[in-house]
């Protein structure tokens, strides 16, 4: 989508600190950190949000999405102490970009819950 800050950073257009990238997903350097370790995961193709990956396509897209995520943080050495994932789905939720992202946070003790 033309007008996507995440499109745009798939697309090469927008500088961004690549972790890992695959054919259909990316994995980037949050631009603000809220932890140590803060990284977006992110589909190549432009969903909105996770309850707009529907179908049997969108549903596997979620699960390597999140596997995706899973192998990011382990070589970001956040397995030993563990990570949070986290996707946040609109206004409530403060959602600030419209194109499906994963948060992976680690590095530090996370507190619990959210705010
Ligand atoms: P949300 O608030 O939608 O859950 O998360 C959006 C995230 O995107 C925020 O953590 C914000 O810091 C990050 N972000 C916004 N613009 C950019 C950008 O241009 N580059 C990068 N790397 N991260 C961004
Ligand atoms: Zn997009």
């Amino acid at each position: 989508m033309a007008d996507c800050l995440f499109c745009r950073i798939v697309a090469g257009e927008i500088p961004a600190k690549v972790a890992k990238r695959t054919a259909d997903a990316v994995a980037f350097h949050d631009i603000d950190p809220k932890a140590p370790v803060h990284v977006l995961v992110i589909p190549t193709r432009h969903v909105p949000a996770v309850r707009d990956a529907t179908g049997l396509e969108g549903e596997a897209m979620l699960g390597r999405l999140l596997a995706f995520s899973a192998q990011v943080a382990g070589e970001l050495g956040l397995d030993a102490k563990g990570y949070r994932i986290v996707t946040n789905t609109g206004p409530d939720a403060g959602q600030s970009v419209d194109h499906l992202h994963l948060h992976v946070l680690g590095g530090r003790k996370l507190t619990w819950p959210p705010g």
